[in-house]
């Protein structure tokens, strides 16, 4: 019997209630819409049977992979060999000395609006991102000068070799859009974000409200409608990734059905039909053309995931 039969089999026979999918689309799991089948999928809504699923794919040796809300991720077209564990783990609790841990399923910006509403400041600038709160913990999300790093106390980590581990902000490693988590590298096997906790303060829930809505309308006039997964690239040195391709003249270039947003030059769009190889063209010329006009490097801020085997570059086959 193969690792991913003997994986079904245990997960059947120790968690019927979870059902896995075999060779599921991924694509309608990715706020890009793009993305093949993965080998196996199977949705959690409980810290424990996130866990759990971990443990079985461990002990089968079946390789495997969690997506939050997949809004931060470009999946191969060939999919992605293996697991993959849709977080949709869920609830939180609060201290009333505003110490907020909730599990990592819990989408951010519906934690953020919760707290706004309940008068607990810290959160507010996350009102308008649509990942998890496990996809910000490891990326370091943030928005409007506010971000995960100032915020959070500790993680609850379940590591590659099985342990769980309480691990505080000091080792987290934050940085911009990365942690010590997101630098752990696939092939060594990724720590998994359980729960996070952050800490909150007590504020007046009228103003927090005026500062959300604030961020809301800035968001509501600069994001472009459609599917996209935000910024595709970090911020460089010196200037907004945005700012470089726009004055390269890229707004709206395309590659099949990948195009760069004319109303927000780093968001890169699926207009309908888009596949994996495009987005990963687009990107490709991007990068190159804002290279070779101004010795920026643009660095993708999402990250590529799943079986990227084809090696030939886009500039060889002419894209
Ligand atoms: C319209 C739009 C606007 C956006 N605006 C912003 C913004 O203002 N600021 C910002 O920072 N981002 C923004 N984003 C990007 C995205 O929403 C964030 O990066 C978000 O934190 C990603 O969370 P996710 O659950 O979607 O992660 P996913 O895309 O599902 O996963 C991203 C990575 O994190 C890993 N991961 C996910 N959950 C866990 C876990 N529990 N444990 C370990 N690893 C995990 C995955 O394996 C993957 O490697 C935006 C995206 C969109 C579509």
């Amino acid at each position: 019997m193969s690792a991913q039969e003997q994986f079904v089999k245990r997960l059947e026979t120790d968690s019927p209630h979870l059902a896995v999918q075999r060779a599921a689309p991924l694509a309608p799991y990715t706020s890009f819409g793009i993305g093949g089948p993965a080998d196996l999928l199977v949705v959690v809504e409980s810290v424990t049977d996130l866990a759990q699923a971990v443990q079985f794919a461990n002990a089968t040796r079946v390789n495997w992979m969690v997506l939050g809300s997949g809004s931060n991720v470009l999946v191969a077209d060939e999919g992605i060999r293996g697991l993959v564990i849709i977080n949709a783990t869920q609830g939180f609790e609060i201290d009333q000395n505003g110490l907020l841990v909730a599990a990592s399923g819990v989408m951010l910006c519906e934690l953020a609006r919760w707290a706004v509403d309940e008068g607990w400041g810290g959160l507010q600038w996350a009102v308008g991102i649509p990942g998890t709160l496990g996809g910000a913990t490891v990326g370091n999300a943030g928005a409007y000068g506010g971000s995960m790093a100032g915020i959070v106390c500790w993680a609850r980590v379940l590591r590659s070799d099985g342990s769980i581990a309480q691990v505080p902000v000091e080792a987290l490693g934050y940085g911009y859009r990365t942690s010590a988590l997101k630098r752990e590298h696939a092939r060594d096997g990724r720590s998994l974000v359980l729960e996070t906790a952050m800490q909150l303060e007590r504020g007046d829930a009228g103003a927090l409200a005026a500062e959300a809505a604030s961020y809301d309308a800035r968001r509501e006039a600069s994001t472009p409608r459609g599917r996209c997964a935000g910024s595709v690239f970090k911020r460089t040195a010196h200037y907004p990734a945005g700012y470089l391709i726009d004055r390269a003249g890229l707004k709206g270039m395309t590659v099949g059905g990948a195009q760069v947003s004319p109303v927000h030059a780093n968001f890169l769009m699926n207009t309908g039909g888009a596949t994996a190889r495009d987005m990963r063209c687009l990107i490709e010329r991007l990068q190159r053309r804002v290279w070779l006009l101004y010795a920026h490097h643009l660095d993708p801020e999402i990250e590529f995931v799943g079986d990227w085997h084809w090696q030939t570059s886009c500039t060889e086959v002419g894209l």
